[in-house]
């Protein structure tokens, strides 16, 4: 079975924002909410670089482990995924997550927040594949249709990378050989057991 991961290739971005607006347009991702965003770093300076950041689906979730009631699971594509059912919107998952991934939809009175939103890499819900109900509560499931995440899929310089992490390793192997150096995205050797020196 494969292990579903994204890695943006920080020297191919060129912040166009495109997986950010595929992703809201995909999925009708609530007003206010961002499942995708692109950050800048050096912006307009020497050494800019752009990279797209979402849900990164962890192993050892750190959402998951502070999860009062266990609402998030892991599919067997390795995708994390919540259920807005079990959600009670306590914010843990938010402080939680190192990306900022978790999003909460509106802020009401008494400081209600609603149930949690978050990149389900275009991969559902808890509910039956392909439902209505699944469609209204987490968005299309690409996945299920035998397709990758449309963010990956728009992305024209093919920076962001979606797919089994295996077959995502040998393609940034193919270009850090190429090009002579890789990109220097932290945690990625650890994520995809990089064997090429860079
Ligand atoms: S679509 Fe690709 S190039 Fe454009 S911002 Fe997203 S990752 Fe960067
Ligand atoms: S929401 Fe954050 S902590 Fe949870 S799997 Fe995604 S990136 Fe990891």
């Amino acid at each position: 079975m494969a292990r579903m991961k994204f890695l943006c290739d920080a020297d191919r971005c060129i912040e166009c924002n495109a997986c950010v607006t595929a992703c809201k347009n995909e999925h009708e991702v609530p007003w206010g909410i961002n499942r995708r965003r692109v950050i800048t770093l050096n912006d307009g300076k020497p050494g800019e670089r752009s990279v797209s950041m979402a849900c990164m689906h962890c192993t050892d979730a750190p959402c998951a482990a502070v999860c009062p009631v266990n609402c998030f699971y892991t599919t067997a594509d390795a995708v994390v995924l919540h259920s807005k059912d079990l959600c009670i919107g306590c914010g843990y998952c938010f402080y939680a997550c190192p990306f900022g991934a978790p999003q909460y939809p509106r802020v009401g009175n008494f400081g209600s927040r609603g149930k949690m939103d978050k990149c389900t890499y275009c991969s559902g819900g808890p509910e039956p594949d392909l439902s209505t109900v699944e469609y209204e509560k987490y968005g299309s499931n690409r996945l299920a249709e035998g397709k990758l995440p449309l963010c990956a899929e728009m992305c024209s310089t093919k920076a962001l990378l979606a797919g089994d992490g295996e077959m995502i390793a040998q393609i940034y192997k193919e270009r850090v050989i190429k090009r002579g150096y890789g990109s220097g995205a932290w945690g990625w050797k650890t994520a995809y057991r990089e064997t090429v020196a860079i």
